[in-house]
Formats: structure tokens, sequence, C-alpha cells
């Protein structure tokens, strides 16, 4: 059944449209205004109407909640966010620190792994992001388990024991003292870089202060496109979005 806060996926049979289910009366594309309290207690796979028209009620996939995130800093892409999930390791339960917050596309992913009992701490340095993150969390459905805290990670980190940290910001190599801190031993750090530049300052970095497994990744995605005529890789791909490095603390 549908609860409080929870982000539903709304399928007309050809496009899905996400909603939050807030219990009030919002305004929300495409559906105009509309009373989520009807929808609460509804169940998963039931049709509902709105404004006369009418769709299916679906679980979010990951992609449905981030294709909600309303973007001011450059977001994380999937293919990015899922070898940070995979080779951090996190899932049910876990505690992870997060910097910067950005839009939040990046820590709406990581809720998604530890969801429904981890915990998701997010700094950010500045008010506009934290705000723009704080929203589209919500409207993620993954406000119960994230808090975001305004601070420079390179100045201090409070969590202890926690799994992993993942850095998104420009000078991870100036926050390796502090993640080290701030992780369990055997805890792995991330960060995801664009430029090759920060690769080789963060990793140099990693093994001076004695982590290990380090490891330095690129994922090249490509669609394929299957026509009638035939089955090809699409015309237009992404052609870069950024490295992930991640190393253990001992
Ligand atoms: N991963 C995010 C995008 C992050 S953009 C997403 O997917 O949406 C980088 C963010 O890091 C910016 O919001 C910036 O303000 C913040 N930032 C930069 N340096 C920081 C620091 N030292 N501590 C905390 N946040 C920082």
């Amino acid at each position: 059944m549908v609860k409080k806060g929870e982000m539903a996926a709304l399928t007309d049979g050809k496009e899905v449209f996400s909603l939050l289910i807030s219990g009030e009366v919002v305004k929300a594309k495409p559906f105009g205004i509309v009373d989520t309290s009807r929808l609460l207690d509804m169940v998963w796979g039931e049709e509902v109407e709105i404004n006369e028209r009418t769709y299916t009620l679906l679980h979010p996939s990951l992609a449905d909640r981030l294709c909600a995130v309303r973007r001011k800093a450059q977001i994380v892409t999937l293919k990015d966010a899922a070898v940070i999930v995979a080779r951090t390791g996190i899932g049910g339960g876990d505690l992870v620190v997060e910097a910067g917050a950005g839009s939040g596309a990046l820590s709406i992913a990581l809720c998604h792994a530890i969801a429904p009992s981890g915990q998701l701490v997010t700094y950010e340095i500045r008010e506009d992001f934290a705000a723009i993150a704080r929203d589209n969390i919500a409207a993620a459905g993954y406000s119960h388990i994230s808090v975001i805290k305004m601070g420079d990670v390179s100045k201090s980190i409070e969590e202890r024991e926690a799994s992993a940290v993942v850095l998104d910001l420009p000078e991870p190599w100036g926050v390796l003292d502090n993640a080290m801190l701030a992780l369990r031993p055997g805890g792995v750090l991330a960060a995801y870089v664009p430029t090759v530049n920060q690769v080789e300052r963060t990793v140099r970095a990693a093994r001076e202060k004695g982590m290990f497994q380090v490891l330095c990744t690129e994922t090249m995605e490509r669609e394929l496109e299957i026509g009638p005529g035939g089955a090809r890789p699409s015309y237009s791909s992404i052609g870069h979005t950024g490295y992930v490095i991640t190393a253990r603390r001992p």
C-alpha cells in the first residue's frame, strides 16, 4: 500500500511520471492540481483517475526517482552511481557519509541502496544547493533516512564507523584524512571526478595515506537501438562523464 512520504510512479501506459505522496494538495506536472491524500493506502498496481486521465500506480524505480530531480549542479549519471554503489558495497542498514549534496541525485542513489534502515549524512557548503538537494531527496521519498549538514568536509566530518564515504567535489585529496577518520576499518572511500588531473592527485594521496585497494575506472555505456530494420548502437551517446576512484581504509 502507498504510505505517506513515499514516491509513486504513475504511468499512462506510455510515459512514467513521479509524484510524492505527501497527503497534501499539490500542483505537479503533468497531473495539474492533485489531492495526494486520495492515493494514500491505495495498492500498487491499482488504477487511479486524476483530472480525467487514468494512471496505473507503480513502485518507483531508481531511474524514476532520478528523473524527478530538479538540477542546479551537474548530477551523477545512473551508470556512475551504479559503480559507486557496487564498489562501496553499501546496502541496507549502512551509515554512509557523502559530500557535497549538489542537486542530491547521487544522494538519492545512495539512499536507494541503504533503504529502508540505513542512514545517509550529506555535507554541503552552499545553502542554495542544500535546499535544492533536500527538496529532491524528499520528492524521491528518502527524507527519513537522509540528513544534510552544512559544513566543509575538508575541515571536519563528525561521523565515525561509516561503511563508506562518497565524495563528489573538486578536491577529494584534501578530504582523505577526515574521510579515513570517519570510515570503519575496511570501509570504502569513493571519489567521483571529471578530469584525469584530479584522478592522479587523488590516487597518489590515497596511496600516501596508506589506503589499500586503490582503484580508478571509467565506465562507458552505449545504448543499442532495436529498430524494424535491425539493431545498432545509438548515434547519440554521452562522450564523457567522470572517473570513479575507490580506496579502503586499513
Ligand atoms: N553529486 C551531486 C553533485 C555534486 S556537485 C549530484 O549528483 O547532484 C558538488 C557539490 O559539492 C556542490 O554543491 C558544492 O557546493 C559542494 N562542495 C564542494 N566542496 C565541498 C566541501 N569541501 N565540503 C562540502 N561540500 C562541498
